[in-house]
């Protein structure tokens, strides 16, 4: 570490030079007011760079007619506003997205010997998140306006859309006027929205699914069903939807997966979650039988687990819409539940699904509400804001989509 720490400096004494600029040949450079800036003279700002500091000094001019300053040499260093040179960034971004911010500065001090804040690794991450999460919403936007392009390739066998909903938690000023779940208490958490995509090419001798190793791609954002809508169809284009020869779309009963399969994905097969259905069936158990355990699993195993399992789901509604009780109140749950298994009975039919090797729950997307939001996002302690909470989501999906070299390297393009 030594020898490293003696090599970084003499590195960064080396860099120095290199960014010690000319006196410019051209001496006036046009401003945004239309008039031209004058060539005043080199001044220097000290960057932290992976050798440690280095102090660039750099061509200054002015603009005489609106007093504003300019460094072009800045923009071409990719050094605007900031004293992180760009691999600096990068790394901040990458501990960032990873674990918590003051984690994240330790790391940087222990591996790359960079001394930076926790503040600024926050700062340097949002900042980085929230331009990739612009040019996604560039893309959106685009998508919208024009036909995209086709997207040239092999045929995809089976290609699934799963959406979820997760609360993330967020500061005060994020949730007010807005009720919380229980009555009388203020919301603290807003619904983040996770959609992944991923691909099904085999399954197992006993007829199960196999998820394709390393197709799935996440994205996500605290925002409305309509943009969310939006942000999973450009996804699911870009991982090849108009060829696909088979199209599913998994998520739990919530209405607002529905409506949003129907307006972006009308071509798919539409699948509820086995597993939340069986927890339907459970709720209800404990609604009718509050006290017997034995009565619960009893009533579940005389039918309506097989019911549901053999995707009989008109006799399982016929059945419970003929339990009749005194209770009003319970009547009208039972009424509830009976609704939920018609309403999505199309979606339920698992024999059938399981026939074509279809997966039947949404197991990955359950698992991607953990790991790529609650993970990072909703460790004890930390409060989001809003901007604040998507733009590590953006960060972070653009990393597990394997997408966050690609951005750093049209950076150094542009
Ligand atoms: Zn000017």
């Amino acid at each position: 570490m030594l020898v490293r720490s003696a090599l970084h400096q003499a590195g960064a004494c080396a860099l120095t030079e290199l960014l010690r600029f000319p006196a410019p040949e051209q001496r006036t450079i046009p401003c945004g007011c239309g008039h031209q800036a004058r060539y005043r003279e080199l001044r220097s700002k000290t960057i932290l760079t992976v050798l440690g500091e280095v102090v660039a000094a750099r061509p200054y001019y002015l603009c005489p007619h609106c007093q504003q300053g300019q460094f072009p040499a800045d923009a071409q260093l990719d050094m605007v506003d900031t004293s992180f040179s760009p691999d600096v960034r990068r790394m901040q971004a990458l501990v960032g997205q990873q674990a918590p911010f003051d984690q994240g500065r330790e790391q940087l001090r222990l591996l790359a010997g960079l001394q930076v804040t926790a503040k600024s690794v926050e700062r340097v991450a949002e900042a980085i998140g929230a331009d990739i999460a612009r040019q996604e919403q560039h893309e959106m936007d685009r998508a919208v306006q024009l036909h995209l392009p086709i997207v040239i390739g092999e045929p995809v066998p089976i290609l699934y859309i799963q959406m979820d909903g997760t609360g993330v938690p967020v500061v005060k000023k994020e949730t007010v006027g807005r009720k919380g779940k229980i009555d009388g208490l203020p919301a603290h958490t807003r619904e983040a929205k996770l959609g992944c995509v991923f691909t099904q090419t085999k399954w197992e001798d006993a007829g199960f699914a196999i998820r394709d190793p390393d197709s799935t791609n996440y994205t996500g954002a605290i925002e409305n069903a309509e943009q969310f809508g939006k942000r999973l169809y450009l996804e699911a284009w870009n991982r090849g939807w108009s060829r696909a020869q088979k199209k599913v779309v998994l998520g739990d009963g919530a209405e607002w997966i529905w409506n949003l399969a129907q307006q972006h994905f009308p071509a798919a097969i539409q699948i509820v979650d086995l597993f939340h259905a069986r927890q339907h069936l459970w709720n209800l158990a404990r609604l009718l039988h509050p006290q017997h355990a034995k009565r619960r699993n009893a009533w579940i195993g005389l039918h309506q687990k097989r019911w549901l399992d053999k995707g009989k789901i008109a006799k399982l509604v016929a059945a419970l819409r003929s339990i009749h009780t005194a209770d009003a109140d319970l009547a009208k749950k039972i009424r509830n539940e009976a609704d939920y298994f018609a309403n999505n009975a199309t979606r339920m039919n698992y024999p059938q699904l399981r026939k074509q090797h279809l997966f039947v729950g949404s197991g990955v997307i359950e698992a991607g509400c953990k790991s790529v939001i609650g993970q990072r996002l909703k460790q004890s302690g930390m409060f989001w804001t809003i901007n604040g909470a998507n733009s590590i989501l953006a960060l972070r999906c653009s990393h597990l989509n394997g997408r966050f070299e690609n951005y750093w390297e049209s950076r150094r393009v542009a």
